[in-house]
């Protein structure tokens, strides 16, 4: 059959139906007798979810009667009309035809805009033969979906029908006792409940609920009645859920509701939605979205450093939700360089708070930390109040730097003082003689640093909770570089990646040669070294092409202040010798700076292989900044040399031990500002080698008495550098062992341990900083005590792939491992 050949479109924004309005002028306005007009939803290429349903009309209409309100508009923007869309309309297959029930016409604006009032009773489904969209507006042949009186009555008799249709009699009473409930409106639908028939009833119940257009779609085609009221059932029972749990929800937020703060309430409602979807942990998840949050404040600044930034997380996570926690006070502890204060910045960003540093290294006077009594002349408060003063508020997060160098003396105990500044008790009245009224530290989060924790007293270490982060390896540099220092030096100097490049082989020379460190502090400064190069030579450019003038004459005031600044300001040595000109001339490369091993050793400094070393003179080796692989061959050449791993304030580093033999009466001396326990190390040593000499072969067998007639000199290189510990135990044997016997020490083993007088090799500490550092200066093996086996889980395995781990439970063990085919005295008894 043909419908009235009149069509509208639907469209979803707010459930109003947008006709042509030539459509309702001339077939519903106009006509006495009024047709029929056919509504379709309607995709269009732009607006696919610009559809809608006369099934989402018809809200609690009083007749019970599937009805619609339209709304027609004469500059409407979904005109059906296919020559104001060009682009595709995607008319849906199915339809309802409607029937105007009244028809009202607005006043007509001054712009020709009428508006219309249109309310349309659905009366059955289509389907659309053959749509055509010439015309004023669209027709349609169509057929009817509606069944035959007989058909219907062949249905009811189905069983699955009679138990669909009890099914969603039985939601359809409970749903409609809920409404009655709340709003007492439920006497009139119960009477429909009662006389229209049910798969009728499935499309005005679920034309009143608000659901997806999917949905929609999907009910106008169910025409079985079998499928329309399984999915009617289940629209209503969904719509019956969200009901009582909307209620529940009221309730439970009603119940705790204290003050009517908006934000309040509605954490409340989210709090009770997700315990309803059963996803009772919330507290987790605003955990997790916190510590999403944080993480990403965290990672934007640090590369790597997983476990140390999942600790600050916890930290931060425990701060954010109970801002007065009084947990312990974080300390970092770690080499130079390795990000302990940039983290601690960090964290006061992603906490939102004002950061600020105190220096307490050298800080031996009490009154640094409590201030002076104002009695004094020049009397002032402490570092701390101060440090309040500056950022001029109570909670920020303030950094106790390097909390292991304060020492006392007799103007009193900094670190006595710093007990009550980090006990939690005790600082809510902290007195500082300058203020002399007590004053509230509760409300700053302290951090603290450190090189080491032996030196920090031990009630001080107890009110902290240690982190260490020990230094990187090659490859942990290698992505820091890449990713946040280049970014970082290149944004400071005013470039971007156009200008200069470093790629990453370049980089990874800068850390071979230039830089032997733990941390990254040398690796930035080289870099920026490289940038201001570019910065130079873009400036050149710049003033060149401004000028046009000679680029020799302007670039060199240039140079020479790029020469003055890295020298004084970075205490960076620059090479000598090298002219300003052969500089310039490097640079100047018309297209973006690309950096090359030649620039390399033009700015950071030369990199000579031994091939041409014996080229240079003495003046070139002290300006010499880079590091190379050879340099334990060298030193281990002559007998008597050992290398050793030891700890420092710097990190792991590889320490050298001479010994030599000379004209004497048995005496032992020793340099190399060495502490104490060091010192008795040594002595240990030489006991055990002359105790053993016989048994090792190290004296002829007539005189046993391995210093006969000869002092012994133990150095330690790097004389100026304090060093104590007992770990060079087992490096001091062997180089007295190598002494004795004129054997060299193998160039690829370092080692560390203490021993005892008996020669068992006792475990010691820093075992990760100590391998990162045989790693780093091309050590290939590494003797360690057996006991540390169980360190090693720390280190890296990109490391620990690249070296040779030697476990050492006795002094003759090491010795088997640090000598070319085993210990000397076995190659002697081989003889
Ligand atoms: P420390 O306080 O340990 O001596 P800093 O926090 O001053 O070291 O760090 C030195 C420099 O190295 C800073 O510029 C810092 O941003 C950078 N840095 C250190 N570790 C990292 C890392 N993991 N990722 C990115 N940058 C780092």
């Amino acid at each position: 059959c043909e419908i009235g050949g009149v069509f509208g479109s639907s469209s979803s924004s707010s459930y109003s139906i947008h006709f042509h309005v030539k459509l309702v002028e001339q077939e519903l306005w106009q006509r006495e007798e009024k047709g029929l007009i056919g509504i379709l939803p309607v995709r269009d290429a732009a607006e696919m979810t610009s559809m809608d349903s006369v099934l989402s009309q018809g809200v609690g209409s009083e007749s019970g009667e599937r009805s619609s309100k339209v709304q027609i508009s004469t500059s409407d923007a979904h005109k059906v009309d296919g020559k104001s869309h060009p682009e595709v309309i995607h008319w849906h297959k199915r339809g309802v035809a409607a029937r105007a029930l009244h028809l009202s016409r607005g006043v007509e604006k001054p712009s020709g805009r009428v508006t219309y009032i249109v309310v349309l009773e659905g009366l059955c489904r289509f389907n659309v033969e053959e749509l055509s969209t010439r015309g004023p507006y669209c027709t349609a042949k169509i057929s009817s979906l509606e069944m035959t009186k007989a058909e219907m009555e062949q249905v009811e008799q189905d069983p699955d029908f009679v138990t669909l249709s009890r099914q969603f009699k039985a939601t359809a009473m409970e749903l409609i006792s809920v409404l009655e409930q709340k709003q007492k409106t439920g006497g009139r639908i119960k009477v429909l409940l009662e006389t229209l028939p049910l798969h009728k009833l499935a499309d005005i119940f679920v034309a009143s609920f608000e659901m997806s257009l999917e949905e929609q779609l999907s009910m106008l085609d169910s025409v079985d009645p079998k499928v329309r009221l399984s999915k009617a059932t289940e629209l209503v029972d969904r719509h019956l859920q969200s009901i009582r749990v909307a209620e529940k929800i009221t309730q439970k937020v009603e119940g705790q509701l204290s003050k009517s703060q908006k934000e309040f309430l509605l954490r409340q409602q989210m709090r009770a939605i997700k315990e309803e979807l059963g996803d009772n942990d919330d507290d987790e998840d605003d955990l997790a979205a916190l510590e999403r949050k944080m993480q990403n404040r965290l990672d934007c600044d640090h590369y790597g450093l997983s476990k140390v930034k999942q600790r600050i997380i916890e930290y931060l996570a425990v701060r954010k939700l109970k801002p007065d926690a009084r947990g312990p006070v974080l300390c970092f502890v770690g080499p130079p360089g390795v990000g302990k204060t940039s983290l601690a910045s960090s964290i006061a960003a992603a906490l939102g708070r004002k950061f600020v540093r105190i220096s307490l290294g050298g800080v031996k006077d009490e009154a640094d930390i409590r201030g002076h009594r104002r009695t004094y002349i020049g009397s002032m408060p402490g570092r701390l109040i101060d440090g309040l003063k500056r950022v001029a508020v109570c909670n920020p997060v303030m950094l106790l730097d390097e909390i292991d160098k304060t020492g006392s003396d007799v103007r009193g105990d900094p670190a006595s003082a710093l007990l009550e500044v980090l006990d939690p008790e005790q600082n809510k009245s902290f007195n500082d003689h300058y203020l002399n009224v007590p004053y509230d530290l509760s409300k700053v989060i302290f951090v603290a640093t450190a090189n080491r924790v032996q030196p920090i007293p031990p009630p001080l270490l107890d009110r902290m909770e240690v982190i260490e982060l020990p230094g990187y390896t090659a490859e942990e540099k290698q992505r820091i570089a890449m990713q946040h220092l280049i970014p970082r030096v290149l944004d400071q100097h005013g470039l971007n990646s156009e200008y200069l490049q470093i790629p990453e082989a370049m980089v990874k020379l800068v850390i071979q040669r230039y830089t032997r460190e733990a941390g990254v502090r040398n690796l930035e400064r080289n870099l920026a070294a490289l940038a201001r190069a570019a910065a130079v030579r873009v400036a050149e450019q710049e003033q060149a092409v401004s000028v046009s003038k000679d680029v020799h004459k302007l670039a060199s005031p240039l140079l020479d202040n790029r020469l003055a600044e890295g020298a004084e300001m970075e205490m960076e040595v620059l090479p000598m010798g090298v002219n300003n000109n052969e500089i310039s001339t490097a640079f100047k490369i018309s297209s973006r700076l690309v950096v090359d091993e030649a620039m390399l050793e033009k700015i950071l400094g030369f990199f000579f292989s031994r091939h041409f070393r014996h080229k240079l003179s003495m003046y070139d080796v002290v300006r010499r900044l880079e590091f190379d692989d050879q340099e334990a061959a060298d030193r281990v050449a002559t007998p008597g040399v050992s290398v050793g791993l030891v700890w420092t304030n710097f990190g792991g580093e590889v320490q050298f031990v001479e010994a030599t033999a000379m004209i004497g009466n048995g005496e032992l001396h020793l340099t190399g500002q060495l502490g104490d326990v060091i010192k008795e190390s040594a002595k240990i040593a030489l006991t055990w080698v002359r105790a053993r000499a016989a048994d090792l072969k190290l004296a002829p067998a007539e005189e046993k008495n391995v210093l006969q007639g000869r002092d012994i000199h133990i150095h330690f290189p790097a004389g100026a550098v304090p060093k104590d510990g007992p770990s060079a135990g087992v490096t001091l044997v062997t180089a007295l062992v190598s002494l004795f016997s004129q054997k060299c020490v193998r160039a690829d083993t370092a080692m560390t341990g203490e021993m005892t007088l008996r020669g068992l090799v006792l475990p010691v500490g820093g075992i990760k900083d100590k391998i990162l550092a045989a790693h780093r200066h091309g050590i290939k093996r590494v003797i360690l005590p057996e006991r540390n086996l169980k360190d090693l889980v720390e280190v890296p395995a990109s490391v620990l792939s690249n070296l040779e781990i030697l476990l050492a439970k006795r002094m003759e063990d090491v010795l088997e491992q640090a000598f070319d085919g085993g210990s000397p005295w076995r190659q002697h008894s081989k003889l």
